[in-house]
C-alpha cells in the first residue's frame, strides 16, 4: 500500500508524561505506517521549555500562525511542586495560556460519543461544544469591601477628560462593590472564533447572556455578534445550512437539556466555566473531551483536553501495567489531519482520519477499550486492556479498514 501524502506540514506540538508516551505510540502505530507523515515538530517537553527559556512555545505559536494548523500533546503547567522535580529555571507560564494569547484564541471543547458509553442526559444524541470568552468579565475585576454608609460611583475619564459617571449604589451601611470590563476587539475576536469554528464543523452556533437584565453590558455581545453575523457570516452559514441564533441564557440551559446535541454553544467567561466542568461531566468522561483552539484569523489548534495524566506515568515509570484511555489525543490527531486536509484539498489525508476516528470508536463499541471506559460502559462483554494493548486493538480494526 503507497502511504498518503501531505502537502503542508502540521505543526507538531509534543507534550509531557503519559500523554507523551501515548503520543508516540500513536504515531508510530496509527500514524506513520499509513501517513508520509509531514510535521514541524516542537517539543513542548518541560525539559525542553526550560532549556529554552520557554521559547519554543512562542516558536511553536508562531509556526501555527504560518502554516494554520496544529496539534499539541498534554504539557505541564509547571507549580512549585513541579519547579523542584524538574529542577526548573523559573515557574514558567501555562503553555497553552501563552499559545492562547498569541494565537488570541477562543477554546473549543467537544465531547466524543460512543455508543455504550451514554450521557448522562438521555436525549443527547449528537455533541454539545462548547465555547468559552476567555477574557475580562468577573476574571478581571477590581472589588472593594464597602465598610459602611457611604456612595459607590462608576466613573469613566476619557483622553480627553470628558468624565461619565453614574451612582452605582447609596449605601446606608455596610457592603461590597464590583467592577468589572470587556473590550469591543475581545469579544469581536470571540465572536469571530465562534462563527469560524462552527462553520469549519458545519454546526449552528447558539449564543446567550443575560440581555434584558444586563442593558448595556450583556447586550453590547449580543449586538457584537449580531452585527458580525449579518455582516460578515449569514451568507457562508446559510450555505452549508446552518444557523446562528441568541436567546437568553436560561432559556438556553432549558433548551440544552431538551435537545439532541449537535451544535456550538458560545457563552461569556464566567457562564462558560460553569457550564463546561457541567457539560464535561455529563458526557462520561474527561479521556473523552477533546479541546480545539480557533484564532479569530482562521488557525485551528487540536489537543486532549486532560492532563498529562501524571499518575499513570509514575505507574508506567514502575514498569507497573498502565490502562490510559487514548482517544482524546487521537481525535485531536485526525482533527488536525482532517483539518490539513480540507485545507490542501487533500481528500485521502480527510478520508484517512475519519476511518481512523470510525476504527477507534468500532473498537471501543466491540467491548475493547481502557480501564477508565470500562468502569463506565453498559456495553456487558468488556476486555480492560493496557495503554499499549488498547492502541494495537486499533490498528487491527484500522488495518482491515484501510484493506477494505
Ligand atoms: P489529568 O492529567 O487530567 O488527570 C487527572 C485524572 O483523570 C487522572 O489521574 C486519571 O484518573 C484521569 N484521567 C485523565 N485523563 C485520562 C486518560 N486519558 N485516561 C485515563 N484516565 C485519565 O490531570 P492532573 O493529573 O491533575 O494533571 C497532570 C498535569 O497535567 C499537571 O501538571 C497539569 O498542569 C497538566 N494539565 C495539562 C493540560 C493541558 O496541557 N491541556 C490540561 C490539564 C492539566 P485516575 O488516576 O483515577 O485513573
Ligand atoms: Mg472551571
Amino acid at each position: 500500500m503507497q502511504k498518503i501524502q501531505m502537502t503542508t506540514p502540521l505543526v507538531e506540538m509534543d507534550g509531557d508524561e503519559m500523554t507523551r508516551i501515548i503520543w508516540k505510540m500513536i504515531k508510530d502505530n496509527l500514524l506513520s505506517p499509513y501517513i508520509d507523515l509531514k510535521t514541524e515538530y516542537y517539543d513542548l517537553g518541560l525539559k525542553k521549555r526550560d532549556e529554552t527559556d520557554d521559547q519554543i512555545t512562542i516558536d511553536a505559536a508562531e509556526a501555527t500562525k504560518k502554516y494554520g494548523v496544529a496539534v499539541k500533546c498534554a504539557t505541564i503547567t509547571p507549580n512549585a511542586a513541579r519547579v523542584e522535580e524538574y529542577h526548573l529555571k523559573k515557574m514558567y507560564k501555562s503553555p497553552n495560556g501563552t499559545i492562547r494569547a498569541l494565537l488570541d484564541g477562543t477554546v473549543f471543547r467537544a465531547p466524543i460519543l460512543i455508543k455504550g458509553i451514554e450521557p448522562y442526559v438521555r436525549s443527547w444524541k449528537k455533541p454539545i461544544t462548547m465555547a468559552r470568552h476567555a477574557y475580562g468579565d468577573v476574571y478581571k475585576n477590581s472589588e472593594i469591601r464597602v465598610p459602611g454608609a457611604g456612595t459607590a460611583e462608576i466613573i469613566f475619564t476619557a483622553e480627553d477628560g470628558t468624565v461619565t459617571r453614574k451612582t452605582i449604589h447609596k449605601f446606608t451601611g455596610p457592603g461590597i462593590i464590583q467592577g468589572i470590563h470587556n473590550t469591543d476587539k475581545s469579544i469581536e475576536g470571540f465572536a469571530r472564533s465562534c462563527f469560524e469554528y462552527a462553520l469549519s464543523v458545519k454546526q449552528d452556533l447558539w449564543f446567550s447572556c443575560k440581555d434584558t437584565i444586563s442593558k448595556t453590558y450583556d447586550t453590547h455581545f449580543k449586538e457584537i455578534f449580531q452585527k458580525l453575523y449579518d455582516e460578515e457570516y449569514k451568507e457562508k452559514f446559510e450555505a452549508v445550512g446552518t444557523t446562528y441564533f441568541y436567546t437568553l441564557i436560561d432559556d438556553a440551559v432549558a433548551r440544552v437539556m431538551r435537545s439532541e446535541g449537535g451544535f456550538v454553544w458560545a457563552l461569556k467567561n464566567y457562564d462558560g466555566d460553569v457550564m463546561s466542568d457541567m457539560m464535561a461531566s455529563s458526557f462520561g468522561s474527561l479521556a473523552l473531551m477533546t479541546s480545539i483552539l480557533v484564532s479569530p484569523a482562521g488557525y485551528f489548534e487540536y489537543e486532549a483536553a486532560h492532563g498529562t495524566v501524571q499518575r499513570h506515568y509514575y505507574k508506567y515509570l514502575k514498569g507497573e501495567k498502565t490502562s490510559t484511555n487514548s482517544v482524546a489525543t487521537i481525535f485531536a490527531w485526525t482533527g488536525a489531519l482532517r483539518k490539513r486536509g480540507e485545507l490542501d484539498g487533500n481528500q485521502a489525508l480527510q478520508d484517512f482520519a475519519d476511518k481512523l476516528d470510525e476504527a477507534t470508536l468500532e473498537t471501543i463499541e466491540s467491548g475493547k477499550m481502557t480501564g477508565d471506559l470500562a468502569l463506565i460502559t453498559t456495553i456487558p462483554e468488556v476486555q480492560k486492556l493496557g495503554t499499549e494493548e488498547f492502541i494495537f486493538a486499533i490498528r487491527e480494526t484500522l488495518d482491515k479498514k484501510m484493506n477494505a
